[in-house]
């Protein structure tokens, strides 16, 4: 098999064997290729120790990402190449990360540590590709499978559990019957671990094209991260013509609904986390959630600050948990009104979302998304048409009412904000003689 590797990585790899050692590309950047995807970065692993590596790339701008842990970050002709020495992990008293790190000459001893057999793959023009654990052959056959015994593995370092979910989620993979087993029996070792390392992989997971299929199946690893979700599993909207699924069905059918970006996912999976706790059987007993958005933005703004994301995330990410029940689509003359109170990014990302959650209820239901098509368009025409947004874009000033007669005061802001609700709900053109014809009548009536 043959690898195309960028000419900036054989650069590197060719100036490690010229001075003696051996190198190669490893990891999730031969599993890519081997997979026929460009890999979004490379991974060099060698035989040189750290220092040597350093005074092999002296003429090379290098930044020291974890010398600790055998790690040099090599700058070649501007792409960074993150250079490790083949190393073997200490033992991970903590189940975080290993006490200490060795560093060996054997490539098979660098590869055994590595988490999945997908993952322990190596490549270099001269050798071509070295897999000690038939990692080709699970990438063949679409399978995530530990290097080595599952319980170990995980029990080294538990983040590998929800590495396998990540990695299912993203390469469409199944998780190998011992190791899926093994994952379930370890799920709490979970909590041993740290909030940042959590994050990533869970944004990771919730990015892949197999995420729903994950979330439903391995819900019991997920509750173990976030246990806030655990109520809605199984939990019966008792509303059949409204919803086809229980409340974390559906949670997991609209996850994979919305467009791909991070917090769009993240306000997904969240946004009726507030359901359990809100129920209601309605008087003609059928089931209904009061007030669960607000209840839910609570407990996502709990959630996500337990995870550590950034606090713009975690902004975003609660408010369009806490308005994702807006009636926009219903009342599409509020659009405006709406764009002044959220802002244009909240609205476009409220379409995204809407449309999601409405595609994951009853067929019936799932009808109204063509509504969101329109309001789309509508946002986008209102945008477009340099909207009047906030008093400053009035096209009348407090200067104009005094023109007419208006002696200077209160009643000046009064009457401006007037005209700017009329205008905001499409009652008035924001055009200036229309706005005088108006002013005049309200200073009459007074
Ligand atoms: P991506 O394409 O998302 O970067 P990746 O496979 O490169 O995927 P990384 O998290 O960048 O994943 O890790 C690089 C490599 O390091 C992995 O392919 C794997 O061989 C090894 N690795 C990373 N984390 C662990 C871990 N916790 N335990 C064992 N090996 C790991
Ligand atoms: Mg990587």
């Amino acid at each position: 098999m043959k690898i195309n590797l960028p000419k900036e990585v054989k650069k590197a790899i060719a100036l490690l064997e010229a001075k003696g050692f051996v190198a190669y590309v490893v990891g999730g950047c031969v599993r890519d290729s081997v997979m026929g995807k460009e890999p979004a970065d490379w991974d060099i692993t060698t035989s040189a120790k750290p220092e040597q590596t350093a005074q092999s790339f002296k003429d090379y701008r290098t930044i020291e990402t974890g010398i600790k842990h055998g790690t040099l970050t090599v700058l070649i002709d501007q792409m960074p190449l993150e250079i490790t020495t083949f190393r073997i992990d200490g033992r991970y008293s903590d189940q975080r990360r290993p006490d200490s790190v060795s560093f060996t000459q054997d490539l098979k001893l660098d590869l055994s540590r590595r988490d999945f057999t997908v993952n322990a793959l190596a490549y270099s023009p001269r050798t071509g590709l070295v897999d000690e654990f038939d990692g080709l052959g699970d990438i063949k056959n679409k399978v995530i499978r530990c290097v080595g015994q599952p319980d170990a593995r995980f029990q080294e370092d538990a983040l590998r559990i929800l590495r396998a979910l990540r990695f299912a989620s993203v390469l469409d993979f199944e998780i190998e019957k011992s190791t899926a087993q093994s994952l379930f029996k370890n799920r709490a070792l979970l909590d041993k671990i740290s909030a940042e390392r959590i994050q990533i992989e869970l944004i990771k997971l919730l990015a892949g094209p197999a995420v729903e299929r994950v979330l439903l199946y391995f819900r019991q690893v997920l509750f173990q991260i976030i246990p806030e979700l655990s109520a809605s599993d199984g939990f019966d909207q008792q509303d059949t013509e409204k919803h086809i699924f229980t409340v974390y069905e559906h949670i997991a059918h609209a996850v994979s609904r919305v467009k791909n970006e991070p917090h769009l996912r993240m306000a997904m999976l969240l946004h009726d986390v507030g359901k359990p706790s809100t129920f209601k059987l309605d008087e003609n007993g059928r089931g209904s959630f009061p007030d669960h958005a607000a209840a839910g933005a609570e407990i996502a703004l709990s959630v996500l600050k337990g995870l550590k994301f950034s606090k713009r995330f975690t902004s975003d990410v609660v408010k369009l948990v806490r308005y994702h029940d807006l009636k926009a689509f219903e009342e599409p003359h509020t659009l405006h009104r709406l764009l002044v109170r959220h802002g244009q990014a909240f609205m476009r990302d409220y379409l995204q979302i809407k449309r999601a959650d409405l595609l994951s209820l009853s067929p019936q239901m799932a009808q109204k998304a063509k509504k969101i098509d329109e309001l789309e368009v509508a946002l986008n025409e209102l945008i477009a048409s340099d909207p009047c947004l906030e008093l400053a874009d009035l096209k009348l000033k407090g200067k104009d009412l005094l023109t007419l007669g208006l002696p200077p005061g209160v009643k000046v802001g009064q009457t401006l904000d007037f005209l700017f609700e009329l205008v905001i709900d499409g009652k008035l053109e924001n055009d200036k003689k229309a706005l005088l014809e108006e002013a005049k009548k309200i200073i009459k009536a007074k």
